[in-house]
């Protein structure tokens, strides 16, 4: 089955998009949510408990949840405790993803990635969709949404790869400057590309 990266910067709209394609009836695999999984206290792969071990019971809340605003601090502060943490979840993450996507049906599946270029995900998938919005539109919308400043999303962007970098990566781009039933219509339109595609 062909597997379709889904990206763009933050408040771009890719959860819009992807909305759209669940409509659809495609199934969508969301990367930031297999990564919460993962660290998750009933998850099958027991990272939590490596968490904790390492880092102590002080890194749960509590309710036995990991405390991610806590360990986010740690690790900003600290580039070998974020290496260790990456060594463990990253392989985690990518396998509970790809099982994912394996268990998916249909056409094809969408796997939403905020961050697909900068953790080259791009191995995983056929095809790029790039959810695209001019920067100052991004901004606006993402702090609507989060109620945050302008200058929290435009460090978040500043961590992100660029407008320019992610439209090089793009097989189709999704423009959504305009409503969101213009967005709607574009996803309806690519939905039937991407459907000839696999009868190829
Ligand atoms: P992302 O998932 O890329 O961070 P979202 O899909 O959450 O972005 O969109 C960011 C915000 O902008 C949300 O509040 C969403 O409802 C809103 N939004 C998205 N697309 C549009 C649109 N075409 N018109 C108006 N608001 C939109």
């Amino acid at each position: 089955m062909l597997i379709i990266g889904l990206t763009g910067g933050i408040g771009s709209g890719k959860s819009a998009a992807s909305a759209c394609f669940k409509q659809l009836g495609i199934e969508v695999v969301d990367a930031d949510l297999v990564a919460r999984e993962v660290v998750a206290p009933d998850s099958s792969c027991a990272a939590l408990a490596q968490i904790t071990a390492h880092f102590g019971q002080g890194i749960l809340t509590n309710k036995g949840e990991l405390d991610r605003a806590k360990l986010r601090q740690l690790i900003f502060q600290d580039p070998e405790e974020k290496a260790w943490l990456n060594a463990l979840l990253h392989p985690l993450i990518r396998q509970s993803m790809l099982a994912q996507l394996n268990a998916c049906n249909g056409p094809y599946a969408i796997l939403e990635a905020p961050l697909l270029i900068e953790n080259q995900l791009q191995q995983y998938i056929n095809k790029l969709i790039v959810v695209d919005v001019p920067e100052s539109l991004q901004v606006s919308r993402a702090m609507a949404r989060d109620n945050n400043s302008q200058a929290q999303i435009r460090a978040i962007m500043a961590a992100q790869v660029s407008r320019q970098q992610r439209l090089e990566q793009a097989d189709f781009v999704l423009d959504n400057s305009g409503s969101l039933s213009e967005l709607q219509q574009q996803v309806g339109a690519l939905h039937q590309q991407l459907i000839s595609m696999t009868l190829n």
